[in-house]
């Protein structure tokens, strides 16, 4: 039955996994696009452990966009938010239900207003990446609604701009996201390396190293490390366009040697960097410095790579190509 006029109601759901990012984002060249100062390259999780599920209502009836995030109501008004919504209604497309007696015409979508509600099944701005997860699946979700037609390349561009990281986990297994060269950004979107089924029996253990709220935001400490850092000048330039050819390379072979090395490389200058930021960044403790060691103890008994770090604000991940590694004295999520 047709619903009456302006009664009705509707809804898209989705969800998008986090990613942990093996050669590392670290640095805009323009803060409000989100434009990055390198390419980077992650590991999207399963969505069965941690990811974000959204779900986005639309009908004539909502006076204004709102947004509830794990249950709690949050403002929308945030620059981020808004550019995902912009982006999204620009490319939304007509929608025809004749059953249920729905139409909405390409413009019409511009005065139709929003209800987000999103849920978060691991810690919410604890150094996890929600805000990566979180934006995927608004954009994705919001999508889908909206009858967008573009490709999920074209969509990972608009979840740059509400997290940048956001843009890998559109794709799930080895994602890269290419930094581009266009002013605009329009190049600067994620591209899949290789698909979850690539590499079956890598491993991805999460190990909370401290539930602290990180007391340097990656927003503030990443424009801090622009400004300041020389570091981060010649890795961006410098090391990292080499390292992403290899990691790509090690990826494509299962080279679990490659990379292992060159993840722990790439963790270790990501710290670096921090600590050559003024003033400086510490992300990591002395229980993040103690698996460090414990690593380069085990792998270095074994003669080659067994296990790696990857550490990152208040999370260390060990991956492993063979071992289900436990740590006595770690968490493990979820
Ligand atoms: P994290 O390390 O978890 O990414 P951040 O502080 O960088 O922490 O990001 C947290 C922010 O990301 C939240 O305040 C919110 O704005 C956004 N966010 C988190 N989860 C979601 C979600 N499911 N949907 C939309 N936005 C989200």
């Amino acid at each position: 039955m047709a619903a009456p006029e302006g009664q009705w109601v509707l809804m898209a759901t989705g969800r998008s996994p986090t990613n942990i990012a093996v050669i590392k984002y670290w640095g805009k060249r323009d803060e409000a696009l989100i434009l990055p100062v390198n390419d980077s390259i992650s590991v999207t999780l399963d969505p069965d452990h941690l990811s974000a599920t959204t779900t986005v209502a639309v009908s004539p009836s909502f006076p204004s966009d709102r947004m509830w995030l794990n249950g709690k109501e949050i403002s929308l008004s945030g620059g981020r938010f808004q550019s995902c919504l912009r982006e999204i209604r620009k490319r939304a497309c007509e929608f025809e239900d004749e059953k249920k007696g729905i139409k909405i015409k390409k413009e019409d979508w511009e005065n139709l207003h929003v209800h987000i509600a999103s849920y978060n099944n691991f810690p919410t701005a604890a150094g996890l990446a929600s805000s990566a997860a979180g934006f995927a699946c608004l954009v994705f979700t919001l999508g889908k609604l909206m009858n967008v037609k573009e490709d999920y390349g074209e969509l990972s561009s608009i979840a740059r701009q509400g997290s940048g990281s956001a843009c890998r986990s559109l794709f799930g297994g080895f994602v890269k996201w290419c930094m581009g060269k266009k002013d605009d950004g329009s190049d600067s979107l994620a591209v899949q390396l290789a698909d979850e089924t690539h590499w079956n029996d890598l491993v991805i253990i999460i190990a909370v190293v401290s539930s602290k709220q990180k007391e340097t935001s990656s927003t503030s400490g990443m424009r801090d490390s622009v400004v300041t850092s020389p570091l981060l000048q010649y890795r961006a330039q410098t090391v990292v366009p080499s390292r992403v050819l290899k990691m790509e390379e090690a990826i494509k072979n299962r080279d679990f040697d490659s990379f292992a090395k060159l993840t722990c490389a790439d963790s270790n200058q990501f710290h670096a960097v921090c600590l050559d930021t003024s003033p400086p960044i510490f992300y990591m403790n002395d229980t993040s410095h103690r698996i460090i060691s414990l690593v380069e103890k085990w792998n270095h008994s074994q003669g080659t790579p067994q296990v790696f770090f990857l550490l990152f604000l208040n999370i260390c991940c060990l991956l492993s190509s063979q071992y289900l590694c436990v740590l006595p004295g770690f968490a493990i999520l979820p």
